[in-house]
């Protein structure tokens, strides 16, 4: 994706499991259609080849191979296909760790599984990681480190405040969703992120819009609260977020 394709984009998702949805074809064939940059996560390898099909040949939807903490003990055996498939993109997610689990052993087992992702995606140099975090940010940012040799985002970043700075201390990236800003602590944290380093994601279909599913083009309403937010007309604020994802791809 080059400077030139980035001005064609209109929104971005930077988290969507395009791949959970029933009706697939219509939502990439729309995303498309309405130039939205959209990070199609997975949540194991061995489900990253369904959507580097339905990636193929697409220049807004971009595949990413993924590997869920909460799935660490079902799928971690798949972690060396992992290795051997992470030349077949830039992009990296649903990856990270989930502390909403109190087993102090599947914690340092889902550590010992983002350690590895994190060291062989430092070795290309140039990769676009989504993390989750949940009660696990201060974890997640400790291990990508300050010289990360690639891009990471905080994807729903549900942390404290004082995360919330080591993270931006390290120049990591936050995607934020349709249901942070239905959230009062959700807003009250996007006010605190960096401006130039906030992307809009979806989430979905985890995340909903009354009763159906969020799709890439629900970004458009994030990107109107962060507009609010930043007191901006909603167009810059478009502008911004797009401009953002251009700088992390750069
Ligand atoms: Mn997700």
């Amino acid at each position: 994706m080059n400077e030139s394709a980035i001005n064609g984009g209109s929104l971005v998702d930077a988290h969507c499991h395009l791949d959970l949805y029933s009706d697939l074809e219509r939502i990439v064939s729309e995303t498309e259609a309405k130039h939205i940059y959209t990070i199609a996560v997975t949540n194991a390898p061995s489900v990253f080849f369904h959507t580097a099909e339905f990636t193929a040949g697409r220049k807004y939807v971009r595949p990413a191979l993924g590997l869920h903490p909460e799935l660490v003990s079902s799928h971690g055996h798949e972690l060396s296909h992992m290795r051997d498939l992470l030349k077949e993109t830039r992009y990296v997610g649903e990856v990270g760790l989930d502390y909403q689990t109190s087993d102090l052993g599947l914690r340092k087992a889902q550590r010992e599984v983002l350690s590895c992702i994190l060291e062989w995606c430092a070795d290309y140099g140039d990769k676009i990681l989504t993390l989750h975090s949940r009660r696990a940010a201060s974890d997640v940012t400790a291990m990508v480190g300050d010289g990360f040799p690639g891009k990471a985002i905080l994807h729903w970043f549900s942390g404290s405040r004082k995360e919330l700075d080591q993270a931006s201390r390290i120049g990591l990236y936050f995607s934020v969703n349709p249901a942070m800003m239905r959230s009062e602590k959700g807003r009250s944290l996007v006010t605190l992120m960096p401006s130039d380093r906030v992307l809009t994601e979806t989430d979905g279909p985890f995340v909903k819009i009354g009763k159906r599913l969020a799709e890439p083009a629900d970004v458009q309403d994030v990107v109107k609260e962060l507009a609010s937010i930043w007191n901006l007309p909603v167009e810059r604020a478009r502008e911004r977020v797009l401009k953002n994802f251009g700088t992390m791809l750069r």
